[in-house]
């Protein structure tokens, strides 16, 4: 079986295209361009050494010697949160801006809920000097009010949606109005490994850098190349893809997905696609959805914005599906507390989204020699507010 997206971008029966004819040829010149660019010995060494000298790559591979001890096996941490701008989702962003400019692309849309992804891409707009427009749900500029002036700082213009429950999926549909009104000097910066083929694959190369360096940081210190599981949360799944990535093929890695439960699996407050979701088309893709019987996409909800989103990327829909992966659920509170125990045992306050990733070891025993890599997503600066009025700090 493949874990690799064929030429049409389906990932088994999950991916593809659906999109609005007035999009595809946005869509077309991208999938035909895409790999052959990014193999590019030019675009390669751009990418790397903007990676390595701008983001700060590679990352450390930390071994987590308190929380090993208390969880009796060998934990390894990726550290995603060293990464400029605190989290993985730069890797993406610098490499769709060079895909961009390969293009010959002068403008830069995207949309986003929690602001993160919208940091992101006005952070590589700013570095190369190019127009970048975000679009984000009226009530999400209330909510995210720090990220919003980060990317006016940044020199990004905030457009917001106003139709709709003025969220995020409303801003991904004014974000592709505009791509359908542009299609010539726009290219459109999508966040995580979810949308119309080629992006979940795209991303989920750029992305891939972060399990080619476990591999080799392992070496140096394990001896080997392969750690026994790698763990990551999944929100749309872009940090999971890239942590996954090299080790699809070899089944000796277990893959653990960990999905945000939010108040409960069952409490109709949730994020938890893999155990609420169905096969349905959600931003272009087919893949697993959470939706009402006749069809409507069901609110998301998690404590932490990067998770709440009622999809996964097709990827993960297939690891799911193909039993590859083993998806636990996570509740706002087993990921708060978790949180603040990986804060309180290695002095790393982890984002919300990770807390999750960090919440398994109540549902998932592993031996004293197992080697667990979890992939430390982001940094929690972001989430101090969460944490104060949880914790009552
Ligand atoms: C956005 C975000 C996520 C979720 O997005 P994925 O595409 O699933 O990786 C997870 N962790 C952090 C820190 C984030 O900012």
């Amino acid at each position: 079986m493949s874990y690799h997206a064929n030429e049409k971008g389906y990932y088994g029966e999950f991916g593809g295209a659906f999109i609005p004819e007035m999009l595809y040829p946005n869509c077309e010149e991208l999938r035909q361009n895409y790999i052959q660019i990014m193999e590019e010995p030019s675009f390669q060494e751009e990418f790397n050494q903007l990676l390595r000298d701008y983001v700060g790559r590679p990352t450390p591979l930390y071994f987590a010697e308190r929380l090993s001890k208390k969880y009796n096996t060998k934990i390894y941490l990726k550290r995603e949160d060293l990464c400029h701008t605190g989290a993985h989702k730069v890797n993406n962003t610098i490499g769709q801006i060079l895909m961009a400019k390969k293009l010959g692309k002068n403008r830069i849309i995207a949309e986003t809920g929690a602001g993160q992804h919208g940091v992101a891409t006005a952070t590589v707009c700013a570095l190369m000097g190019i127009e970048c427009v975000v679009y984000m749900g009226e009530i999400d500029i209330a909510r995210q009010a720090p990220n919003v002036a980060r990317m006016k700082m940044l020199g990004a213009e905030v457009r917001p949606a106003l139709s709709g429950s003025r969220t995020l999926k409303d801003a991904t549909n004014e974000a592709i109005r505009d791509w359908i009104n542009n299609p010539v000097d726009t290219h459109y910066i999508i966040g995580s490994v979810v949308g119309p083929h080629p992006y979940p694959d795209m991303v989920a190369r750029f992305q891939s850098v972060i399990s080619e360096e476990i591999k080799t940081q392992l070496k140096e210190k394990e001896g080997r190349e392969n750690p026994d599981y790698v763990v990551a949360c999944v929100g749309g799944g872009s940090n999971a893809a890239g942590a996954y990535y090299h080790f699809l093929d070899t089944p000796e890695v277990g893959i653990i997905a960990v999905e945000a439960a939010g108040k409960g699996i069952n409490s109709g407050e949730s994020a938890a696609t893999s155990a609420l979701g169905k096969i349905g088309i959600i931003h272009g893709s087919k893949t697993l959805l959470m939706q009402t019987d006749d069809g409507q996409i069901t609110e998301p909800y998690s404590i932490s914005a990067g998770l709440d989103y009622p999809g996964v990327g097709p990827l993960h829909a297939h690891l799911f599906k193909s039993g590859r992966g083993e998806f636990i659920s996570i509740t706002d509170d087993e990921a708060m507390t978790a949180g603040l125990e990986m804060s309180q045992l290695e002095g790393i306050i982890p984002a919300i989204e990770t807390s999750h990733a960090f919440a398994i070891f109540d549902y998932k025993k592993f031996k004293e020699d197992d080697i667990v890599v979890i992939n430390l997503s982001g940094r929690g600066d972001k989430d101090l507010n969460t944490y104060i009025d949880y914790f009552k700090l």
